[in-house]
């Protein structure tokens, strides 16, 4: 039971689930955590989607990692942890002196703390001396990190979260919001209620759509179209913002010309959105007094997710929908912490605060702090750091509290570069799919464990606060990391994770104004500059952070594998309210009873010319593997698509989508590939 309330300790820290960062009381008794609530503060107040109140179960679940583990002849052996940690050490020494550094890779946690993140960017690129470290951004928002700062100068949200609230015209993109950032989507309730009018583009009939005044369930893939052709609409008719496009931004005749061929009757033929409806949506978004640009995934997740970005940056610098309260462009981070991750220099390209490795000036400063040289030229990114295990040019691979067998598009050529490599280390709080292919597994404290921050979708910098004592033998992933440092003739000595913060913060001009006494209920948004600056709720105020905002012409290109005859159907993945990821966390909570098993949703009218009825089994096949599943059938998808999450390892979505990238991000196109199905006999 969870014990009478006088007897529960609460403990505020922030939620370890989606970006919003909700702020969550831990309830403790005799160190277990056996229940939550909402903090009463935050963005949250006094609310919490169904994650963050009844997902922390799987803290105390039996199957948690409490000891390390090293595999001898394909079995596990539970060893002490200066053997472990001699023993990855010693994997990593060798392979080092053998092939150089280059040929380790890193991969870098969104579950894991600043703090954290942070010290195996050191670790990486210091000790191990290799600059392939990378983590889950490179799935969901790289094409952000790499377009809207190409056009701004910042890859992150503009807004605070509050401020979706007092729009007066939201355009939600590929956003399936009440599933994916609960909390966050009752501001746009607040301001449907208000009275703004809410523009859903989205394939699926989600429920956001169905809050939508307008929606448009644009073919996948074709979002530019959608976007130039708005654009096209608003020049024509000259509905632009010319006093701000004038003074601010750069490049209106190379976006003028880019999109001249983008008329409404092409966007008809190519989107499937009626000509009339483009023009409507084009004219209500730029004469809106504040018009909110929210999007995720559905805008990312193609081969041409950058350019997507581009474009819809595009529209919001022509109309001037940006740097004031209640505009902007709000890409909203899926992971607790991949905004984090990204500022503490997760990606193979930047040092922390986006500082780039290969500039000289950024690699000396932080040489100089952290006592080493560091590698100049840029790292590999995921989807490189597994084809270059293929090759046989990638030895060894630590991961840090991610699951690309389940996570990765082409998850079957994922696992068979994760077999190719001599040596591999995973760090985790479960024996995750990928754990199980490791040589060694260390086991890592949760989040209620451990003292750290996490930087929210909004930049809002906030607390994690240790509520109970590490599971078992588990230790924070910090320390960990000091260990293994020290193993490998490195030593990095902190006393607690303040200690990384302040080091870090001094030397991330971002940071720079924020410190662990500062953070005590509310959090601060980067950029937070000096200690008495009060952090920054709305980029891009007086100018853009790189100056003048910079149009950016970007053309069609069609998704890399679109349905034929032998694969007919559209698949679309996307993510589940009761779950999250790979599902091991979720899985290993009570939100398993409520949905326990992953549906492919398919259409109820092609079910019916399949004859597939409620609940059939399937077998889903792509060119690059196939799964099992039942069917539900559901008009949220349009006809000729179907949709399923990604959630649950053994109906692993991810074995049948497309590995090809992005160019700009080396962003998989995970929301479109080719199926066919065939029905199981029951
Ligand atoms: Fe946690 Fe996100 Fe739900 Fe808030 S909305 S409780 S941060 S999962």
């Amino acid at each position: 039971g969870q014990g009478r309330p006088w007897e529960l300790t609460p403990v505020t820290t922030t939620c370890p689930y989606c970006g919003v960062g909700c702020q969550i009381d831990l309830l403790v008794k005799d160190n277990r955590v056996v229940g939550a609530k909402a903090a009463g503060h935050g963005v949250n107040g006094r609310h919490l989607c169904v994650k963050g109140r009844y997902g922390h179960q799987f803290i105390h679940h039996p199957q948690r990692l409490t000891v390390p583990l090293v595999k001898k002849n394909g079995r596990w052996q539970e060893v002490s942890w200066p053997e472990a940690i001699r023993k990855v050490a010693e994997g990593f020494r060798q392979i080092k002196q053998q092939y150089g550094g280059r040929s380790i890779a890193v991969l870098a946690s969104a579950r894991i703390t600043n703090e954290e993140n942070y010290l195996l960017n050191k670790l990486a690129r210091l000790v191990l001396g290799t600059n392939h470290i990378d983590h889950c951004a490179r799935l969901c928002h790289a094409p952000t990190v790499a377009g809207l700062a190409a056009a701004t100068g910042s890859g992150a949200m503009t807004n605070p979260i509050k401020d979706i609230a007092g729009a007066d015209l939201i355009l939600a993109i590929g956003t399936n919001t009440t599933e994916t950032h609960p909390v966050l989507s009752l501001f746009i309730r607040q301001a449907i209620q208000r009275g703004a009018v809410l523009v859903v583009v989205d394939p699926r009939k989600t429920e956001l759509a169905k809050l939508a005044a307008i929606h448009l369930p644009v073919k996948p893939g074709t979002d530019i179209v959608l976007f130039n052709s708005m654009i096209n609409v608003i020049i024509e008719e000259n509905l632009w913002n010319k006093p701000f496009v004038e003074e601010r931004c750069e490049g209106l005749p190379e976006l003028t010309a880019a999109v001249r061929d983008y008329t409404p009757a092409y966007a008809q033929e190519v989107t499937g959105i009626a000509a009339e409806t483009v023009r409507q949506v084009a004219r209500a978004y730029a004469t809106a007094g504040r018009a909110a640009i929210l999007y995720t995934m559905g805008l990312t997740q193609h081969v041409t997710g950058t350019d997507n970005v581009l474009a819809v940056t595009n529209l919001a610098l022509l109309c001037g929908q940006i740097g004031r309260a209640s505009t902007g462009i709000n890409p909203l981070r899926g992971q607790n912490n991949v905004q984090g991750a990204c500022d503490m220099g997760a990606l193979p390209q930047y040092l922390p605060g986006y500082q780039p490795v290969w500039e000289e000036s950024c690699r000396e400063k932080f040489s100089k702090a952290w006592g080493g040289p560091l590698p100049a030229q840029p790292g590999m990114t995921v989807g490189e750091m597994l084809q270059a295990a293929c090759r046989g040019e990638l030895k060894a691979m630590y991961i840090v509290g991610e699951n690309p067998v389940i996570s990765e598009a082409d998850a079957n050529h994922a696992t068979q570069a994760l077999s190719q490599l001599d040596f591999l280390v995973v760090q985790d709080i479960f024996l995750t799919e990928t754990a199980q292919m490791a040589d060694v597994v260390l086991p890592a404290a949760s989040w209620a464990e451990k003292d750290g921050t996490f930087t929210n979708t909004e930049r809002r910098v906030q607390r994690v606060r240790q509520a109970i004592p590490p599971v078992g033998n588990s230790q924070a992933d910090w320390q960990i990391f000091c260990a293994l440092a020290e193993a490998l003739g490195r030593p990095m000595r902190y006393r607690h994770p303040r200690e990384i913060f302040d080091e870090m913060a001094a030397l991330t001009p971002a940071y720079a104004g924020i410190s662990y006494d500062r953070l005590v209920k509310e959090g601060i948004q980067w950029p937070c500059p000096t200690p008495d600056h009060p952090g920054t709720g709305i980029l891009h105020q007086e100018k853009f952070v790189r100056g003048k905002g910079k149009f950016h012409a970007v053309a069609y290109r069609p998704p890399d594998e679109l349905p034929d005859r032998q694969y007919p159907l559209l698949l679309n993945t996307g993510r589940r309210l009761f779950h999250y990821h790979t599902g091991s966390m979720t899985l290993r909570t009570g939100l398993k009873d409520v949905y326990p098993v992953e549906y492919l949703d398919v259409n109820s009218q092609d079910a019916g010319e399949m004859g597939l009825a409620q609940g059939d089994r399937v077998k889903v096949i792509s060119r690059r593997g196939e799964i099992v599943m039942p069917v539900r059938l559901t008009d949220e998808v349009p006809r000729g698509m179907v949709f399923a999450s990604f959630h649950f390892p053994d109906a692993a979505v991810n074995k049948l989508t497309n590995g090809a990238r992005c160019p700009g991000s080396h962003t998989p196109e995970l929301k479109v590939c080719a199926v066919r199905l065939e029905k199981l006999e029951q």
